[in-house]
């Protein structure tokens, strides 16, 4: 099957088990495993920020970013399609109980005059307005790479405002290998950083929160305290630094996948896409009005190719370390068949 759901789907090669088989390994909770130390360093190294920390996924990073910049009864401004918002079951409201407000935009990138008017000034009947979230690349808005001076601009309005910024970056990999800045430029703006390993880079498990020697001392407290604080965990450390040192290049690939994938099926003039839109290793295409999303999708499952469907008859693809330029292309033509057999 060729699995284009999400880029989460990967599974980890021959080559990273062997890895992770001969890992070297003691209690992370003492702080003792030698390979998990290892990868911290190299992450933190690699941000350029003091410190960084395992976690078991996406999601409990950016939480537990969440809470270490705020407190209870506080607020949080987000791009209104952003993870943190839409994904994350409501967390910040349970974990770090804070509101969310998001502010809508078309690329992740809420234009800041309303971000301006949305910080709270500081009146006591007002919550105060802690922190500043965005997502780099943006899962939402279909892989698209914020500019940089864009967010360095959002970050300047974070600081004046007294108030922390937080980059959801389980994708920013693909932003750096598409846009050619460096992890650390992508990172130098931001207080924390989320990092997901189990994405595109093909590791089983993993996330790293990066930030300052104190909000990651904070970090792992609360880290335990969710029960992330797990024990011989340098074997999926492992697999973790075997993805920054094997993965992170080919990631381009993906993006030359995407594109490839994208040119075909806009060529039979049979769906709706842009390819300007395809800015790392995600395409989103519409189908013909005349064709029910569930029956394409159940149609391409027959041909062997697993699609998901957003709103709207819109359909996402998402390529990863487990698709090669054959199947992208026999992904493309699986879709244009199924779409000429649904409208005969
Ligand atoms: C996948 C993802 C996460 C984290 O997901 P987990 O499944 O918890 O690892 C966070 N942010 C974005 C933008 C994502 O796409």
């Amino acid at each position: 099957m060729i699995d284009l759901r999400s880029d989460t789907v990967t599974v980890p090669s021959e080559e990273m088990r062997k890895v992770i088989s001969s890992a070297a390994v003691g209690d992370d909770v003492y702080s003792e495993d030698p390979t998990v130390n290892k990868l911290h360093e190299l992450v933190a190294e690699l941000s350029g920020k003091e410190a960084a920390l395992f976690m078991p996924s996406g999601c409990m990073s950016n939480q537990i970013a969440i809470k270490v910049h705020t407190n209870p009864g506080e607020e949080i401004i987000t791009d209104g399609d952003a993870h943190v918002l839409y994904y994350e079951t409501g967390a910040p409201a349970l974990i770090s109980q804070v509101m969310v407000r998001g502010i809508k935009s078309s690329d992740g990138m809420p234009d800041l005059d309303e971000v301006k008017r949305t910080i709270r000034p500081d009146v006591y009947y007002f919550p105060r307005t802690a922190l500043l979230c965005l997502e780099n690349t943006h899962n939402r808005h279909g892989g698209v790479i914020l500019n940089q001076d864009y967010v360095v601009s959002a970050g300047k309005l974070a600081k004046e405002n007294n108030m922390k910024f937080h980059l959801d970056g389980a994708r920013l990999w693909n932003a750096s290998a598409a846009s050619g800045l460096s992890i650390k430029e992508l990172c130098e703006p931001f207080d924390t950083v989320s990092l997901c390993l189990s994405k595109a880079m093909g590791a089983p498990v993993g996330s790293l929160l990066v930030g300052s020697k104190e909000d990651i001392k904070k970090a792992f407290k609360y880290r335990k305290i969710l029960g992330g604080g797990m024990r011989q965990v340098g074997i999926l450390a492992a697999a973790c630094i075997y993805a920054i040192e094997n993965n992170f290049e080919k990631l381009k690939l993906d993006h030359s996948n995407a594109k490839t994938f994208a040119k075909i099926i806009l060529d039979s003039d049979l769906v709706t896409l842009n390819l300007d839109d395809v800015h790392t290793n995600m395409v989103r295409f519409r189908l013909p009005d005349s064709v029910i999303d569930t029956a394409f999708i159940e149609k391409c499952n027959e041909y062997g190719l697993i699609l998901g469907a957003l709103e709207n008859n819109w359909i996402r693809a998402v390529f990863h370390l487990n698709i090669s330029e054959s199947d992208s292309i026999e992904a493309a033509e699986i879709v244009v068949k199924v779409i000429k057999d649904l409208t005969k």
